[in-house]
Parts: C-alpha cells; sequence; structure tokens
C-alpha cells in the first residue's frame, strides 16, 4: 500500500475537527492546524494538549492566535471559493 496518510486537523473557525484526505486538497482554507495524528482523537488529545479547552479562534491566547496564522500563511491558499 502506498496511499498518502490522512491529514488530521483541528479547525478554529468551524470549531471542529477536520480530517482531509490523503493526497486531496484541503476543503478548508480557515484557520486549521495539523497535527501529527493517525486519527481524529489523536488529533483532538494533541489540539487539547497545546491549544487547552479553546475551540474557536477567538479563544486563543494572543500568542496562539499569532502562531495559528502563522502557520496558515505558510500554506498555499485554498482555491477560492466560487463566484457565481
Ligand atoms: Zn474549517
Amino acid at each position: 500500500m502506498c496511499t498518502a496518510a490522512d491529514i488530521h486537523a483541528w479547525c478554529f473557525d468551524h470549531g471542529r475537527a477536520h480530517t482531509f484526505k490523503g493526497g486531496k486538497e484541503p476543503w478548508c482554507g480557515a484557520a486549521w492546524v495539523t497535527f501529527a495524528a493517525t486519527s481524529t482523537e489523536e488529533a483532538l488529545a494533541a489540539k487539547q494538549a497545546a491549544y487547552g479547552d479553546a475551540q474557536f479562534f477567538d479563544q486563543l491566547s494572543a500568542t496562539d492566535q499569532l502562531d495559528i496564522i502563522e502557520i496558515r500563511s505558510t500554506r498555499p491558499e485554498a482555491p477560492a471559493p466560487q463566484q457565481t
């Protein structure tokens, strides 16, 4: 088997975990961070360890908000939403 691993992330915009299928473009272009996790449960635990109970962006400390803006700026922009 040589399939790309799924990506497990926490999205501070939607306030929930996201799973992006391996090898596919992430379908969410908001403020999410990925974790070195192999399951949603692991990602949740990693999120808890790193950011505590914060679920949404405005619940984060200023430092963590900057962190996430930084992380977000390092990845390519998601495709723009369709303007129709
Ligand atoms: Zn999202």
